[in-house]
């Protein structure tokens, strides 16, 4: 099967009047359709840069990335970039905020004003179309914004540290809220996190990058023997403490 995403010795440096910061140096890795990858990685070590480079906003200075085949430049894949912070206007309501990327987008459209009806129902928040932000809980917020990503139907998701605002006890549930939700929609996505419990409960494959500049240190396969393959079962599954150990191994290894 065709990668959805292929990255072969990805370079990229910080140039500042300080200096030049080099932040990832020959990273290569490819990613399926409808798999889940996490990136983990030393604090600083390049992980948010790499998702920048992925998605555009930062060019590469050495290397090539291909999005279904095609050059990231001349691709017309739909990219969805969710971050820590969840980024809702509170002077618009959770509809208007779930529309704002069909908007700047010129995508607005009956059908898309349906898919944002369908996919607010979908997902538990039809009761709070008309609420502000303020009005939802954390975690609300984070489906609310995970909403406004999928509506505009991308084929990658970019997800930046997207539940390390909430408390922990909210991080767990909706960190597998929102992981099931990606699954189930069978969407390609690529997760930078510093929990590597979050990365392993998640997962298909872990990236595991080596301090600054960030290069692939391990590429670690995540499989578990279970019938329903949900992140609280991994999470009571006891291969769960085995890849937590042996990606915290290899983080804390340094040649
Ligand atoms: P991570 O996401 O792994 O914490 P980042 O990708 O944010 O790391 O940053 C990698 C390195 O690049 C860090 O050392 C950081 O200081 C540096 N860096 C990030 N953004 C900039 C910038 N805009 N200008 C200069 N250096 C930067």
């Amino acid at each position: 099967m065709e990668p959805v995403l292929e990255l072969k010795n990805i370079n990229y440096a910080y140039h500042t009047l300080e200096g030049e910061t080099t932040a990832l140096t020959d990273i290569t890795f490819s990613v399926a359709p409808g798999e889940f990858v996490a990136i983990v990685g030393p604090s600083g070590c390049g992980k948010s840069t790499l998702l920048s480079v992925i998605s555009g906003l930062l060019q590469a200075e050495k290397g090539l990335i291909k999005i279904n085949g095609k050059y990231l430049r001349d691709s017309t894949t739909n990219i969805g970039y969710m971050l820590q912070h969840d980024h809702l206007f509170e002077w618009r309501t959770i509809y208007h905020n779930v529309l704002l990327g069909l908007e700047v987008q010129h995508m607005l459209s009956a059908r898309s004003r349906a898919k944002a009806h369908e996919l607010l129902d979908l997902y538990g928040l039809k009761h709070f179309s008309d609420s502000k932000p303020s009005e939802l809980s954390g975690g609300m917020r984070q489906r609310a914004a995970l909403v406004r990503t999928l509506v505009l139907e991308p084929d990658i998701l970019l997800l930046d540290e997207p539940f390390s605002a909430l408390d922990y006890q909210t991080r767990l549930s909706v960190g597998d809220d929102i992981g099931q939700i990606i699954r189930n929609a069978h969407k390609t996505a690529l997760l930078v996190t510093h929990d590597l419990s979050e990365a392993v409960s998640l997962a298909d494959r872990v990236i595991i990058l080596t301090d600054r500049p960030a290069s692939v240190k391990t590429i670690l396969p995540v499989t578990f023997d279970l019938r329903e393959d949900t992140p609280m079962h991994r999470r009571n599954a006891p291969e769960f403490k085995t890849y937590f150990n042996l990606i915290w191994k290899e983080l804390n290894q340094h040649e």
